[in-house]
């Protein structure tokens, strides 16, 4: 398995192109965005060599039986769904952002379906997948979810869109392979990515099929074209800041991916045409993705939590009633979404053929639930920390001896922190909250939307016998017939 080094130097072998601050760069790990981002990932593979990780991090392939990195594994029981869960929530913790390792949780539904496709379609999908996920796990590679699609007005589908190309598609096919034509958008971590995973972001109905595709493709693969995406304070990286960046050593990095007539050879592709078994597929991936927002959140809030409460100490009012109301209001938060995401893995299910999936109303629940609730997070956070947050010199200004004593007086709290702590700290709570490694945007679209979250909600709930049981209930219990 590859550590963090070995990672970051395949990632530089494969020169992935990008443009990004309005030119190009050959290679997209040089720009510090990129390659904060990459650290990250790169933290990630260090920790399966961790001794005190390294039981947790490696497991046998039920493909292969060999040892894989957890990452790498389709998961095989409800216990490696809530050790998904609890890993991916130590990991944000450790790293205070986005740890990008939730891949695997695709490889379980499209086994599945391309499974059935097979069986009912004499295709050999399922084969080709297989093989796929084993290169992934021998090669210890990282792909990145190539999912959500520009998609034009939402309302038009796409075969009728003025655009054809607003949805990924199929433009030829022959013997070798197919060529596919379109973007995929916020594509987090596809500059750092071995792979990318294609996958439908929507149903789509009978006429269009070409628009009904899963494959997979190498990030250096000729046409494909990355675009950075441009965050509220990427210039504090460029410009060679430290404390200014909050979270000194990770950051998190999205793109859109352009298509341009790109070749996929038939042994990558998943699923190419069968219309009728994406509205299985789609939501079987939210099923299977949004539990992991639980560990996820929760272990970024953890940290949000802790500078909260470091900057109440600052401030002189960690022992202040309504400072500790409120940390425990910010606890009960990170908990409830850890809570959420664990019940729905214990709830899971095995999918034939192909590997452990969480319950579909619980997992969408997860994901709703912290699409709302990382908003109270920070509204709590930006409370206890106080005006500064916004309002904060930077830490050009604490290094200019003109005025430096100053800020050196006038930005400390208690006398015994100095400013340049609360500095750090400020800048910390920024990040999370609404800056570099914001979990707001995170958790309101990542994983999509939380209305999206909520009609699957609603529809899954509706086969519940509980429900059937409730309204029988209901009518019982008032005295109808
Ligand atoms: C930080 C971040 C990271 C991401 N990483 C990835 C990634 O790695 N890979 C990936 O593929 N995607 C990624 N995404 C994309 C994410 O999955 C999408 O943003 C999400 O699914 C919402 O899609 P959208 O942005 O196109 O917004 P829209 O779909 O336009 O949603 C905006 C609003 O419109 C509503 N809406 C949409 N369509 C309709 C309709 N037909 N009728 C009524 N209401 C509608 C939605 O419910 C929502 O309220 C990421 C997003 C973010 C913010």
């Amino acid at each position: 398995m590859k550590t963090g080094a070995e990672y970051l130097k395949s990632i530089e072998e494969m020169s992935i192109p990008i443009y990004i601050d309005g030119r190009r760069l050959d290679n997209a790990l040089e720009h510090p965005a990129v390659r904060a981002a990459a650290h990250a990932v790169a933290a990630t593979y260090d920790m399966v060599h961790e001794p005190e990780l390294a039981d947790r991090l490696t497991v046998e392939s039920h493909l292969t039986g060999e040892p894989v990195s957890f990452f790498q594994h389709v998961p095989q029981s409800v216990d490696q769904l809530v050790a998904k869960v609890n890993i991916t929530r130590y990991m944000n913790r450790r790293l205070g952002i986005c740890s990008f390792r939730c891949i695997q949780n695709a490889y379980a539904p499209l086994l599945y379906i391309t499974r059935k496709i097979d069986l009912e379609k004499g295709t050999s999908y399922h084969s080709r997948l297989r093989e796929w996920i084993i290169y992934m796990q021998r090669n210890d590679l990282l792909a990145c979810p190539a999912i959500t699609d520009p998609k034009g007005g939402r309302k038009i589908p796409a075969q009728e869109q003025p655009d054809p190309d607003m949805y990924l598609r199929v433009v030829d096919r022959n013997r070798e392979g197919i060529v596919i034509r379109g973007a995929k958008l916020h594509q987090t971590g596809a500059a750092f990515s071995h792979e990318k995973l294609v996958l439908p972001c929507t149903t789509h109905r009978a006429g269009a099929e070409d628009y009904a595709v899963a494959c997979a493709v190498p990030a250096d693969a000729p046409g494909l074209v990355h675009i950075s995406v441009r965050q509220s304070q990427d210039d504090r990286r460029k410009e060679g800041a430290e404390m200014d960046l909050g979270n000194i050593y990770y950051g998190v990095h999205e793109c859109i991916v352009i298509f341009d007539d790109v070749f996929v050879p038939w042994e990558r592709v998943f699923l190419c045409g069968e219309v009728e078994y994406l509205g299985e597929l789609v939501n079987l991936f939210g099923t299977s993705h949004r539990p992991t927002t639980g560990g996820c959140k929760s272990g970024w809030a953890d940290v949000l939590i802790a500078a909260t409460q470091l900057m109440a100490r600052y401030n002189g009012l960690e022992r202040s009633a309504h400072v500790q109301d409120k940390l425990a209001d910010m606890v009960a938060i990170s908990e409830t979404m850890y809570s959420c995401g664990l019940a729905a893995a214990m709830r899971g299910f095995q999918l034939p053929g192909a590997g452990y999936v969480a319950d579909p109303v619980l997992a969408n629940n997860t994901k709703y639930y912290a699409s709302r609730a990382v908003f109270d997070l920070i509204r709590l956070a930006e409370d206890i920390t106080g005006g500064i947050l916004s309002c904060c010199p930077g830490e050009k200004e604490m290094k200019n001896p003109e005025i430096s004593h100053w800020m050196e007086r006038f930005l400390k709290g208690v006398d015994d922190v100095p400013a340049e702590h609360r500095l750090r700290m400020v800048r910390l709570i920024e990040n999370i909250s609404w800056g570099l490694g914001s979990i707001l945007h995170s958790a309101t679209h990542g994983g999509g939307s939380g209305q999206a979250c909520k009609m699957s909600l609603l529809e899954f709930s509706r086969t519940q016998p509980h429900r059937s049981e409730a309204l029988e209930s209901a009518l019982h219990l008032c005295g109808i017939k």
